[in-house]
């Protein structure tokens, strides 16, 4: 079995309505594209902050732009008009988590993505309203993240823990390597964004989280199409979580068919090479663990 839960219908820019992208033939096609890879788990997440519904979670003025579509169409919309499994991805906000958790039990999903797109009101993937620009170090803004992202997984509020340490995304790991300015968007990369020396010091803060929760930790070829050049998580974090015992979700972040499925063979590459053998599969919620099948590349 192979797995693709973390999928857009859309891109992130506001003009992608869902009138134009929630439909049956768009869904179509993504599932024409993981029938070409031998993905057979195909299901969507659309981001929380696109629903007026996330209002009720967080007021933060770029999710009042962004909140203009209905949630509970979405989710007939994906139950009724395609045969996607049901997700959503929702950021973890902390203080509000018994508001997220009335937003997601209402709904009937499959599972549920927790993200850290924000450390308090600063983003770490975006320009707009973006951490990086103040005069926080990196090594903060990491100690921070990962202490979050330790209480995201604690919280119980989620089902995979997603993309777990974008907070290296404008940063690759080898910046002086040929790929430097290769390929993704976003500013230059400028020095200062990854702390130094073994990141597992800051992995480290994560993982009591995550080893007392059953959430599974989701390896994301996205990062290899952003400047960070490198699977989420890092193969050390990784480790880290499969030594803790967390099972393990597998996703590309698409948000076009053509990247379902996109860089598998070197997820499925770094899994063979730590051993897992085995990913999670959800169905209303409830977790199960299939062998991990063949990739048509
Ligand atoms: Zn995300
Ligand atoms: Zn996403």
């Amino acid at each position: 079995m192979l797995t693709d839960y973390h999928t857009h219908l859309r891109p992130d820019d506001i003009g992608a309505t869902a009138a134009d992208h929630f439909t049956a033939a768009n869904a179509e096609r993504y599932r024409a594209a993981a029938d070409e890879r031998g993905i057979e788990e195909l299901g969507v997440s659309e981001h929380i902050h696109r629903f007026r519904q996330a209002l009720d979670v967080w007021q933060h003025p770029f999710w009042r732009e962004n909140a203009l579509d209905d949630i509970d169409e979405y989710c007939c919309f994906v139950r009724d008009h395609t045969d996607l499994r049901l997700g959503i991805e929702a950021d973890f906000i902390p203080g509000a988590e018994d508001r997220t958790a009335n937003l997601l039990e209402a709904r009937d999903f499959d599972y549920v993505l927790g993200s850290m797109h924000f450390i308090g009101e600063r983003a770490v993937d975006m320009n707009e309203w973006g951490i990086w620009t103040g005069d926080r170090s990196a090594e903060e803004i990491w100690r921070r993240y990962f202490q979050t992202l330790g209480e995201a997984a604690r919280s119980g509020l989620f089902d995979i823990l997603a993309h777990p340490d974008l907070v290296k995304v404008w940063s690759p790991a080898h910046p002086t390597g040929p790929t430097r300015s290769a390929g993704p968007t976003g500013p230059t990369h400028p020095a200062g964004r990854r702390p130094e020396g073994d990141l597992r010091r800051y992995y480290e803060l994560a993982m009591e989280g995550i080893a007392e929760s059953a959430i599974a930790i989701e390896v994301s070829t996205a990062g290899l199409r952003k400047r960070a050049q490198e699977i989420y998580p890092a193969p050390a974090f990784l480790e880290m979580c499969l030594e803790a015992g967390a099972p393990i979700a597998l996703s590309s972040d698409a948000h076009r068919p053509e990247d379902i499925g996109a860089d598998y063979d070197r997820a499925i590459e770094l899994l063979e090479r730590l051993g897992v053998k085995e990913l999670s599969v959800f169905e209303h919620r409830r977790r199960r663990s299939e062998p991990i099948g063949a990739f048509v590349p």
